[in-house]
C-alpha cells in the first residue's frame, strides 16, 4: 500500500472532524442518550466523507477502496467504538450493495442522500433466531401486485432508532435458502415498521442498537437492490466490507489504547520503579504492537486485493478474525495493567475492553470467520476438495 499525498490529506480531514466535531462531545453521548447520527453525518457528508469510494453521480468522491481504508483506520482515533461503528454502518455495511449493484433511480432516491449525509442508514440482517445463519433467517417479502409486503423482525440494528431507511434482507420466494432472498431498502416510516426500544448493552454506549418489528409493510418491488434471489450473494459481497471496516477501524483504537497505558505505567511506581520498567510489561508492549503492524499489512494486502477487483473473502476473513481476537487482547492486558483504575467505568482500557468485545461478534463471529477460511482452504468437513 503506497499512500498519496491525496491519502494523506485525507487522513488529516477525517482527523480534524473527529478533534473538533466528535471527541468533545463524546463522553457526554455516551453517558447521555447516544449520539445525535443526523447532526454529524450532516457534518461528513459536506465533507464528502460517507461517499469516498461511491459514484460520483450520486455526490460521491468516486475513488477507489484504498480511500475508504485511510477514513476507517482513523476512524479508530474517535474517544470509543460506537460512533465509528456508526458510521461503518453508513459507508460500508448498508449501502455498498445499493451503490455497486442498485438502479440508478433506487440510488438517487437513497444513495445520494445517505452520501450526503441527510439519511442515516441501518443494514438488517440479523434476527432474534440467529445472525450467525444468515442463510436461514425468517422475514419474509411477499410479492402483491407491484409491491412486496413484508412480515418479521430484525434484532441487534445499530442506528436503528434513527434511522431513515433499512437495508433489509428477507426472503422473496420458498426455495433454496441460498437463492431466495432479496435486498431491499425499507423507508423507516413505512407504515407497519416498528423499531424497539434501545437495547442495553455492554459497551458501544454511544451508538443505538434495537430491534425492529416490520408488519404487513409494503414497499415497491423497485426498491429491491440488485436481481430477486439474488441477496444472500449480494449480502455476502457486501459483508466483505464490513469485515475489512472491522479490522481497519480497530488498529489506531489499539494503538492509542496502548499509547494511554504506556503514559501511565512511566508515572506509576511500585516497588520503588515504574511499572514500565518492569520487563514483563515493555516487552508485552513490543509484542502487542507487533501483533497490530502484523494485522495491519494484512488489512493493506486486503485492500490493494479489492482495488484490483479481486475476490477478498479469505482475507477479509482472516482481518476480521484476526483484529476481533486482537483487540480483546489489547484491551484486556491494557487494563491490567492500569490496576484497579482499569477496572472503573471511565478508564480507556476498561472503554475499550467493553467497545471492542464485539468485534468478535458482529458482523459474522469468529468461529463464522474460521468456518469461511476452512471452506476456502478445503478442509471444511463435506466440502474437502477431492484428492486427485
Ligand atoms: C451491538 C451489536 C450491533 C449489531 N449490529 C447489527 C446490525 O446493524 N445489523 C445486523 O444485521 N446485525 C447486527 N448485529 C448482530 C450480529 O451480527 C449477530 O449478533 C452475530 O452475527 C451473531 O449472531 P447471533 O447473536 O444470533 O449468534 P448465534 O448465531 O446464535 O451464535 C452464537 C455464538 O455461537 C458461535 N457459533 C455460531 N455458529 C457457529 C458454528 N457454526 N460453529 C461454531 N460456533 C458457532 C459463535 O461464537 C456465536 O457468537 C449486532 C450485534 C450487536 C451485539
Amino acid at each position: 500500500m503506497r499512500f498519496t499525498d491525496e491519502h494523506h490529506q485525507l487522513r488529516k480531514t477525517v482527523r480534524e472532524v473527529i478533534e473538533k466535531e466528535i471527541n468533545p462531545c463524546y463522553d457526554e453521548w455516551e453517558n447521555g442518550d447516544g449520539f445525535p447520527a443526523h447532526q454529524v453525518f450532516g457534518k461528513l457528508g459536506k465533507l464528502g466523507l460517507l461517499g469516498i469510494n461511491k459514484p460520483e453521480k450520486f455526490g460521491g468522491m468516486g475513488l477507489d477502496y484504498s480511500y475508504q481504508l485511510v477514513m476507517d483506520e482513523e476512524l479508530g482515533a474517535i474517544a470509543g467504538g460506537s460512533i465509528g461503528m456508526a458510521i461503518g454502518v453508513q459507508t460500508s455495511m448498508a449501502t455498498p450493495a445499493l451503490a455497486r449493484w442498485g438502479e440508478e433511480e433506487l440510488k438517487a432516491e437513497f444513495l445520494a442522500p445517505a452520501i450526503a449525509g441527510e439519511h442515516v442508514t441501518a443494514i438488517a440482517v440479523s434476527e432474534v433466531s440467529g445472525g450467525s445463519d444468515v442463510a436461514a433467517l425468517k422475514t419474509t417479502a411477499r410479492k402483491d401486485g407491484g409491491d412486496y409486503v413484508i412480515n418479521g423482525s430484525k434484532m441487534w440494528i445499530t442506528n436503528a432508532s434513527q434511522a431513515d431507511w433499512f437495508c433489509l434482507l428477507a426472503n422473496t420466494s420458498e426455495g433454496s435458502p441460498h437463492a431466495n432472498k432479496s435486498l431491499i431498502i425499507v423507508p423507516a416510516k413505512t407504515k407497519g415498521v416498528t423499531v424497539g426500544a434501545k437495547l442495553d448493552k455492554l459497551g458501544m454506549r454511544a451508538s443505538d442498537t434495537c430491534p425492529v418489528y416490520f408488519e404487513d409493510v409494503r414497499v415497491p418491488q423497485r426498491h429491491r437492490i440488485g436481481q430477486e434471489g439474488m441477496g444472500f450473494m449480494l449480502q455476502m459481497m457486501q459483508f466483505q466490507e464490513e469485515r475489512l471496516f472491522g479490522a481497519a477501524s480497530s488498529l489506531k483504537g489499539m494503538e492509542k489504547v496502548i499509547a494511554a497505558t504506556i503514559a501511565y505505567c512511566k508515572d506509576r511506581h511500585t516497588f520503588g520503579q515504574p511499572l514500565i520498567d518492569n520487563q514483563v510489561i515493555h516487552f508485552r508492549f513490543a509484542e502487542l504492537q507487533t501483533e497490530i503492524e502484523s494485522l495491519r499489512s494484512l488489512v493493506y494486502r486486503a485492500a490493494e486485493e479489492h482495488v484490483a477487483g479481486k475476490d477478498v473473502t479469505m482475507l477479509a476473513s482472516m482481518a476480521k478474525l484476526k483484529a476481533g481476537r486482537l483487540v480483546r487482547e489489547v484491551s484486556d492486558a491494557c487494563l491490567q495493567y492500569w490496576g484497579g483504575m482499569g477496572y472503573m467505568w471511565d478508564n480507556p482500557a476498561s472503554r475499550s475492553f467493553r467497545d471492542s468485545r464485539l468485534l468478535s461478534i458482529g458482523g459474522g463471529a469468529d468461529e463464522i470467520m474460521l468456518g469461511i477460511i476452512c471452506k476456502l482452504m478445503g478442509i471444511l468437513p463435506g466440502k474437502r476438495k477431492k484428492t486427485p
